[in-house]
């Protein structure tokens, strides 16, 4: 099935606002994509509005091949994921744009993950956007509305994205012989089959789940411990944000479970029943437990110093 295809299957709403702005030619100046995986979704737009070959893009031609490669002329692409948008950032895009055209014609701006900008920037971005410059186009993504601007908002036209059915990603997932724990795990966090790919069979996922067994027993059973466990088996990985990010997320599937064992619910961890039976503690402390690892898991991705943030979170826990 071609990109297209999928497209319009999986998100009508936005294949029928682009096949209708690009036929009409009223492409607007700055799209903002809402949902998680908006990547692809975000590169077919830029792709679109430089295709050589269609209406909108197909994916073939030397102008597609080349924002795929992030490698054409007229196209900045950021990624607030990989470090954040700061204000330089968008005076540097606008100094570029005022200049003439490399290739002769639209040119693109892409900022993914919008919302871990700076406010300086994300002002600067709205005044970007309140002069808007005939034949500068925007693409933004994020994955929550609410962390980004108003008043940006308000001058894009926002397509939020549909989630891919989680049942069809279990089903994909079981049909691939996947341990059960690790199916639910995955069918949790991620959307699609693509994103769950590097955590099947991976060692490093492994690890995880029996960090979160172990978390969860000495919490409960070895009190004392838990620190230094989490020290000396989880900090070494610290440096990596993003694994942090899986495991807090990975622990709060565990803690949920306690819930979910006394009131006889599917468990995502089934094999640690045995362990959960054994703990009892009252509905309220559990939400508040998760509450702190949640809130931990959220300034994370706000950029706080991990070794500190995990630090606070377990002398509250
Ligand atoms: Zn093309």
């Amino acid at each position: 099935m071609s990109f297209q295809e999928e497209l319009k299957q999986q998100q009508p709403i936005l294949y029928q606002i682009l096949i209708k702005s690009f036929t009409n030619h009223k492409i607007p100046h700055a799209f903002l994509l809402v949902g998680k995986n908006s990547g692809p979704a975000a590169h077919y737009i830029a792709k679109s509005l430089i295709c050589e070959q269609d209406i909108l893009a197909c994916n073939e031609c030397n102008n597609c091949r080349r924002i795929d490669e992030h490698n054409y002329g007229d196209f900045i692409y950021v990624n607030g994921n990989d470090e954040t948008i700061k204000k330089g950032k968008v005076e540097y895009i606008q100094e570029q744009f005022a200049k003439s055209s490399m290739e002769g014609s639209a040119k693109i701006y892409m900022l993914e993950n919008i919302e871990n900008s700076t406010p300086e920037a994300m002002n600067s971005l709205l005044k970007v956007l309140e002069e808007p410059i005939d034949g500068v186009y925007a693409i933004f993504t994020c994955q929550n509305l609410s962390r980004v601007l108003p008043t940006i908002q308000s001058r894009c036209q926002v397509i939020q994205l549909l989630p891919n059915s989680k049942l069809m990603l279990k089903e994909q997932l079981t049909k691939n012989d996947i341990p059960i724990d690790d199916v639910n795990i995955l069918t949790e966090l991620f959307d699609t089959y693509d994103e769950c790919q590097p955590y099947i069979e991976s060692e490093m996922f492994d690890s995880l789940k029996l960090e979160v067994f172990h978390f969860i027993e000495d919490l409960y059973f070895h009190r004392d411990n838990l620190i230094i466990n989490v020290e000396t088996h989880l900090m070494k990985d610290f440096k990596d944000k993003e694994k942090v990010q899986l495991f807090l997320n990975m622990l709060v599937l565990g803690l949920r479970d306690l819930f979910h064992v006394k009131h006889s619910m599917e468990l995502t961890y089934p094999s640690y029943r045995s362990l959960y039976e054994k703990i009892n503690e009252p509905e309220d402390e559990l939400v508040r437990k998760i509450d702190i690892i949640l809130n931990a898991e959220y300034l994370l991705s706000t950029n706080a110093n991990v070794m500190l943030l995990i630090d606070s979170m377990m002398c509250k826990i």
